[in-house]
C-alpha cells in the first residue's frame, strides 16, 4: 500500500458505513467553515465583534474535531449511531445560538443552520427523536432570542424576534414532519426491497436445484456444461431396478433412496465436480480436467460406496446399486455428444448385468 492510500485508510477507514458517516460529518464541517468565514468577513467590515467570531470559530473547530474522533473511533467505542447524531445535532444547535448572538442584522440567515441540523439528524434518528431534537433547537433559539430582546431591545426588537421565532418554529416543525414522512417512505421501500431480494434468492435456488434431492437440476447442469471449456469426463449414473424398489417398498421409499444416493454421491465428490439429477433415477456427474482412467477409478469408488448405503426409514436389507456409463469429452465437442456416448456405455453396463461402470471409447 502506498503512503497516500495508507493515509486515506487511516483517516476514513475502509468500512462503507463509516465513510458515509464521515461524509455527513464533512458536509456539516463545510457548513460550519462557511458560517465562520462569512462571520470573519462581517467582522473585517466591523459589523461583528472579532472576539466573538474567534470564539465561535474555535468552539466549532474543536467540536468538529471531537466528533471526527468519535465517529472514526466508534467501531471501538460502540456508541449508538442515533446517540452520535443527537450529540452532533445538539452541538449544532449551540453553534447556531452563538452565531445568532453575534451576527447582528444578518442573524436571521443563521436560522437556516437549524434546518440543516434537523435534516442531518433524520439520517440516524427516528421521527420522534428528530422531533425532540427540533424542539430542543426551538427552545435553544427561543431562549437566545428572548434573552437578547430582554437585554438589548434596540438591536433585537421584541416584535421582530417574536415574528422571526414563529417563522423559524413553523419551518422547523414542517421540515421535521416532511423528513419524518420521507423516512417512513424509505423504511417501506427498504422492507419491500428485502422481500424482493429474499424472493429472488428463493427463485435462484428453485431454478437451479432439484427439489427432491437438493442437488443441481438438469437446467443448472446444462448451464455448467455450457460454461465448461476444458477437457472433462461425464458419468451417467442410473439406479438399478429402481422400479422394483418403488413397487416393493412404495413411492416414498423410492424418494428416500433417491435422496440417500444423491447425498452419498455429493459427499464423495471432489472439489470442482458437479452432480445433477438428470432425470427420474438418473444422475449426471461432471468431472472436469480428469482423464478417463482416473474418472473410471473414481466412479468405481462411488459405485463401491453404494454397498453400505443406509436409507433412512426403509427396510435395512434393501441393497441399492447403480450402473454408470462414462465418457471423456473429445476435444471441445458439445457435451451432448459426450453424454450420448456415456448413455450408450450405461446401456452396455445394464445389459452386462448392472452394478458396474462401463467406459465409452
Ligand atoms: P434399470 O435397472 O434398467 O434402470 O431399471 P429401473 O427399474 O431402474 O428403470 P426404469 O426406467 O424402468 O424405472 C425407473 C422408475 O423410476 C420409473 C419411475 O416411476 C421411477 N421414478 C422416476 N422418478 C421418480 C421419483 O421422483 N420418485 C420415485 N419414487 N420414483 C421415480
Ligand atoms: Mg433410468
Ligand atoms: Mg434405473
Amino acid at each position: 500500500m502506498d503512503l497516500r492510500a495508507r493515509f486515506v485508510t487511516l483517516a476514513i477507514g475502509t468500512d462503507p458505513k463509516l465513510r458515509r458517516m464521515l461524509t455527513y460529518w464533512a458536509a456539516t464541517v463545510t457548513l460550519y467553515a462557511l458560517f465562520v468565514t462569512l462571520l470573519a468577513v462581517e467582522s473585517a467590515a466591523g459589523m461583528v465583534p472579532y472576539a466573538g467570531v474567534l470564539g465561535l470559530g474555535l468552539y466549532a473547530a474543536s467540536g468538529a474535531a471531537a466528533f471526527y474522533l468519535l465517529v472514526r473511533a466508534n467501531a471501538r467505542l460502540g456508541l449508538r449511531p442515533h446517540l452520535l447524531a443527537a450529540l452532533q445535532g445538539l452541538f449544532g444547535i449551540t453553534c447556531n445560538m452563538w452565531a445568532y448572538s453575534i451576527t447582528g442584522p444578518l442573524r436571521g440567515a443563521t436560522l437556516m443552520g437549524l434546518m440543516v441540523v434537523v435534516v442531518f439528524c433524520t439520517f440516524a434518528l427516528r421521527p420522534r427523536q428528530t422531533l425532540i431534537l427540533a424542539l430542543c433547537g426551538l427552545v435553544g433559539m427561543g431562549t437566545t432570542m428572548w434573552w437578547h430582546q430582554l437585554h438589548d431591545p434596540l438591536h433585537y426588537p421584541p416584535q421582530v424576534e417574536a415574528v422571526t421565532f414563529v417563522i423559524m418554529a413553523g419551518c422547523s416543525l414542517t421540515v421535521t414532519f416532511l423528513t419524518g414522512e420521507m423516512n417512513k417512505l424509505r423504511a417501506r421501500l427498504k422492507a419491500k426491497r428485502e422481500i424482493v431480494e429474499a424472493a429472488l434468492a428463493t427463485i435462484r435456488v428453485l431454478a437451479t436445484t432439484d427439489e427432491l434431492t437438493s442437488v443441481s437440476n438438469r437446467r443448472h447442469m446444462n448451464e455448467v456444461l455450457e460454461e465448461e471449456q476444458g477437457p472433462a469426463c461425464v458419468a451417467l449414473i442410473d439406479i438399478d431396478f429402481f422400479k422394483q424398489i418403488n413397487d416393493r417398498h412404495g413411492h416414498a421409499a423410492g424418494d428416500a433412496v433417491l435422496r440417500a444416493v444423491a447425498h452419498r454421491l455429493r459427499a464423495d465428490l471432489r472439489p470442482g465436480d458437479v452432480l445433477a439429477r438428470w432425470g427420474g433415477e438418473e444422475f449426471l456427474v461432471l468431472l472436469p480436467a480428469t482423464s478417463l482412467d482416473d474418472a473410471h477409478a473414481f466412479v468405481e469408488s462411488l459405485r463401491a460406496g453404494m454397498a453400505g448405503l443406509a436409507v433412512p426409514g426403509v427396510d435395512a436389507h434393501l441393497r441399492v446399486s447403480f450402473s454408470a456409463g462414462l465418457a471423456a469429452r473429445h476435444g471441445r465437442e458439445p457435451f451432448s455428444d459426450t453424454i450420448n456416448r456415456a448413455d450408450k456405455a450405461l446401456y452396455r453396463a445394464k445389459a452386462a448385468g448392472r452394478d458396474r461402470v462401463e467406459c465409452a471409447a
